[in-house]
């Protein structure tokens, strides 16, 4: 506090003796100055609490209830349902592919039976026609086990292509954004 020498009281309004408060830059007089110091002394009391209360604060599960911590949370979240629903899509478009190949294989399977039928109705077969048939039944077990036209890529993290080279023709099914719904 410094003697001020032509202010009046902030408080009373009086002139007296004064003294200047260089923290609001108010004059009070001898019977004020104390009340004002007394109000600083409360505030002071006031942000001290609120230090007491930031501590307390920080003592609960400040770590791991953080909102940073949060965000790679949703991140984590939003990537798993984004592969996942990749995966599905992939898994669909590929059943439908096994089961037209399934389809295929039972087709081929009944018409080698008719013709193995018919040779033995006609009793006309050797062992070149043993052989032939014998060769065309490990080819329907081998497509039917691993399909050479059905091709899996994983170009990147977030995409998968099944690919049907049947008959010549190429059919490509890629996961778009747009089809992501997480
Ligand atoms: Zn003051
Ligand atoms: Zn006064």
């Amino acid at each position: 506090m410094d003697v001020a020498t032509k202010e009046l009281c902030a408080t009373c309004g009086q002139s007296a003796e004064y003294f200047g408060c260089s923290g609001c830059n108010q004059s009070f007089c001898n019977n004020h100055i104390g009340s004002h110091r007394q109000e600083l002394a409360k505030e002071l009391n006031h942000v001290e609490c609120k230090y007491d209360m930031l501590l307390q604060e920080i003592r609960e599960p400040y770590v791991e209830q953080h909102s940073l911590i949060s965000k790679i949370n949703n991140w984590e979240q939003h990537s798993i349902c984004f592969i996942q629903q990749a995966a599905e899509t992939a898994r669909r478009e590929l059943q439908d592919l096994l089961q037209k190949n399934k389809d295929e294989v039972i087709t081929e399977v009944h018409k080698l039976t008719q013709k193995l039928r018919l040779a033995r109705e006609i009793d006309d077969y050797s062992e070149i026609d043993l052989q032939k048939w014998t060769d065309q039944l490990n080819q329907l077990k081998h497509q039917l086990t691993s399909p050479l036209h059905i091709i899996i890529a994983t170009p990147s993290i977030n995409e998968i292509s099944v690919t049907s080279l049947q008959k010549g023709t190429l059919v490509v099914f890629i996961l778009t954004k747009d089809e992501i719904t997480c």
